[in-house]
Parts: structure tokens; sequence; C-alpha cells
């Protein structure tokens, strides 16, 4: 499938919170059932300069870290660009770093996430491991990532010392 890449586009989906579960009670007292809160979360998909795509979460709460999964509200990590060209028209948009700085990891977009020869996507992952260390791999951090940023169990032991 072609992609066109100089366009920003979201997916929008509703997390597997939105599912209802039905649990039966295990003493006779009947079926219950129990509402998960519906969470509505937007996934942009932004084109580098580099050429790599990566994606930007955003829930109700505001953009969402992609190292720490945390949502505050301002702007988002990474936003489009319009370049303008020597005649003063626009050219292409490139995702660009935001240089705002993460309230929960301390990650700076655009600084703490660059390395010549390296993914963006592949610094948020080792970044990711690093607050995590620091951070104890404490459940409020393991959920916090599995809610925002969708990461699996086996995703987030993929980086764990010793697994969980
Ligand atoms: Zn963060």
């Amino acid at each position: 499938m072609p992609i066109r890449y100089d366009l920003l586009w979201t997916v929008r989906l509703t997390t597997t919170a939105g599912i209802a579960l039905i649990i039966m009670a295990l003493r006779g007292v009947g079926p219950r059932v129990y509402l998960l809160t519906s969470q509505s979360m937007t996934i942009h998909h932004i084109r580098l300069k580099s050429g790599e795509v990566i994606d930007i979460r955003e829930t109700a709460d505001g953009p969402v870290c992609p190292v720490c999964g945390f949502a505050s509200a301002g702007d988002p990590p990474y936003g489009l660009c319009r370049t303008v060209l020597q005649d003063g028209s626009l050219g292409e948009s490139y995702g660009a770093a935001s240089f705002d700085v993460c309230p929960s990891c301390g990650t700076e977009y655009g600084n703490d996430d660059y390395a010549e020869g390296q993914t963006v996507t592949s610094m948020w992952d080792q970044l990711r491991i690093k607050w995590l260390d620091r951070a104890g791999w404490s459940d409020i951090a393991l959920k916090q990532l599995q809610d925002h940023l969708n990461l699996t169990q086996e995703e987030l032991e993929r980086g764990s010392p010793d697994g969980l």
C-alpha cells in the first residue's frame, strides 16, 4: 500500500479498556457485569526528515510521552513542520521535535532521543529502560506504559533486567 508520508493521518482506536468483562460470581449469586471505562486514543504517524516514521499517541488528557507513557496537556513531543522553500512557497512536511521536557521521565524530545546513526524509536526504547530502572519497575510505571503506549507484557519484559 503506498503511503502518503507528507500527510499526517490518524488512527482512532478504542483500547481494550473499553471491553465489558463478564465475570460469573463463584458462589451462586449470579452473573456480575463489570464495565471498564472506555479510553479513546489517537495515533499520529509522523515522518521525520531521516525517513523514519514515528507514532505519537494522544489521549483525552493530552499527548503521550513515547518514552514513559505519561499524558499531559501541552504540545505533542513531535509535530509536523512545513519547510519553506527559497521562493517562499511551502515544501514538504516533516516531523520536528518540540524540545519540551517530559514532566514524568525528564526526556527532552529532539535532544535526549537524538543520536547519530540511531533511530528515534530505538532511543525511546533505551530511555524507557533507564526510566524504568529509576522508577524501580513499579506497577504504576508499567501500567502507564501498557495503558498509554500499548506495550505488551512481553515487550516490557524484553528490557527488564531479570524478567517481571
Ligand atoms: Zn516521559
